[in-house]
């Protein structure tokens, strides 16, 4: 039995060399995919939308199943690439607005007029921040 598994993974590997397999731009996309199938069953009743997101679902299965199979190994990269410029700065601010979630001892503030992020410690009552960048003022409880 070992050696079956053993000749169909072999097999696989045998078959995906040279082949785009999985990136980031396929786990986003299969992400995508699973998102739609939720979506599909969620508006099942309503015809017009959810055939439009069986099309949809079927398009990301297509273009996960293309992506992995692919052997245009530079387009898939750039492609790839192209994603993670554009994902990368979302799942920045994203870490930072789970961190700042987490943080309670600061308060923090954007400021209007700069857009820094300024930190100051909780529990302060009204204050008055100073952007360390741009000196504009910003008022705010802590
Ligand atoms: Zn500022």
């Amino acid at each position: 039995m070992r050696n079956f598994f053993y000749r169909i993974s072999s097999a696989a590997a045998r078959f995906m060399y040279g082949r785009n397999g999985g990136d980031q731009l396929n786990a986003a996309l299969l992400a995508l995919y699973l998102v739609l199938c939720v979506l599909q069953t969620l508006f099942a009743r309503f015809r017009p939308l959810s055939l439009l997101l069986q099309l949809l679902t079927l398009a990301a299965a297509v273009l996960v199943m293309y992506r992995m199979f692919s052997r245009n190994l530079p387009k898939r990269q750039a492609e790839n690439m192209r994603f993670l410029n554009w994902w990368r700065p979302i799942q920045i601010r994203l870490n930072g607005m789970k961190q700042r979630r987490l943080d309670k001892d600061h308060k923090y503030f954007t400021c209007k007029n700069c857009k820094t992020i300024c930190r100051v410690p909780a529990g302060k009552g009204k204050i008055e921040i100073t952007c360390p960048k741009c000196g504009q003022k910003i008022m705010g409880k802590s």
